[in-house]
């Protein structure tokens, strides 16, 4: 896998391993860092996860690498900058679209999304030379799934699992308790590699899962302690406490996951909140 650190450029074909093909659409930014990755799987016939934002040059990029092969397109959760390719290019080549289904619009979903054939938790799709399985793993999004590709062990993590950044996680429709539970889930998966929805291939799934709950929890600490300066307290208020190690151009991002820490250590009866204050319980 040495070419997994080469530069990520959206457009640009990426053999990741004999089976697998990553191109990356052309939507950098805050939220997506270099671009939705769009995986490419297989020999003959091809399945394809999230083919990412409406956006021409990517459909075509997408289209010149799958020729007349594709057979299944799949979708790990209906955020705008990974189902809404999903209607083009299954009008171009007929492959059957499958993902969990559209949730509750909250203003970041492609509402749009209508799959030919709705996964579950334990489904498995057999493409004949290959099989994905389905992996519920809400807490990004309640619809988010995971495909395992089965004997390569390689999880496809959508926005479960990052690479370069955390995933933000914004309340109601991300929900902090279950999003700690999804990524602990992954440590009972035998795993060779993540192939996150952004950024490069993760080769140690087990150690970066680990971090990343680490993470969380030192945060959730910090969330604690920021009430230790005032109390009650807003989420404004707490933002720069808790935040305070990261550029105040992402605090409006950040600011969303505070509140899903809040509402977590609410539900498990250490923080209560009233009009938008929140109170540490002594
Ligand atoms: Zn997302």
């Amino acid at each position: 896998m040495s070419q997994a650190r080469e530069e990520i450029v959206p457009g640009k074909v990426v053999q990741l391993n004999d089976f697998i093909l990553r191109v990356t659409a052309p939507n950098p930014g805050m939220m997506t860092g270099p671009g939705t990755n769009t995986y490419i799987i297989g020999s003959d016939s091809l399945a394809l996860i999230d083919p990412g934002p409406e956006s021409a040059p990517h459909l075509s990029a997408m289209l010149d690498a799958v020729g007349e092969r594709l057979k299944w397109i799949l979708c790990t959760h209906t955020h705008l900058d990974h189902s809404p390719g999903a209607s083009a290019l299954r009008a171009e080549t007929g492959a059957e679209l499958l993902g969990f289904g559209a949730v509750p619009d909250d203003g970041r979903q492609d509402t749009g999304f209508a799959p030919d054939r709705t996964l579950r938790d334990g489904d498995v799709l057999d493409c004949g030379a290959f099989r994905l399985s389905a992996v519920h793993t809400p807490g990004h999004a309640s619809n988010h799934l995971c495909y395992l590709l089965e004997g390569e062990r390689w999880l496809f993590t959508g926005d479960h699992v990052m690479q370069g950044s955390t995933v933000v996680i914004s309340p109601p429709d991300g929900d902090m308790i279950v999003y700690l539970k999804s990524l602990e889930r992954l440590l009972d998966l035998d795993l060779a590699a993540l192939a996150p929805g952004h950024g490069h291939v993760i080769e140690k799934p087990h150690d970066e899962v680990r971090k990343l709950i680490a993470h969380r929890l030192k945060r959730e600490r910090k969330v604690l302690d920021a009430f230790g300066t005032k109390n009650p307290a807003t989420l404004d208020d707490m933002l720069p406490l808790v935040y305070d190690d990261v550029p105040q151009r992402v605090h409006p991002v950040a600011r969303r996951s505070l509140h899903a820490h809040l509402i977590k250590l609410q539900r498990n009866g250490r923080v209560t909140e009233e009009s938008g204050t929140w109170c540490l319980r002594s």
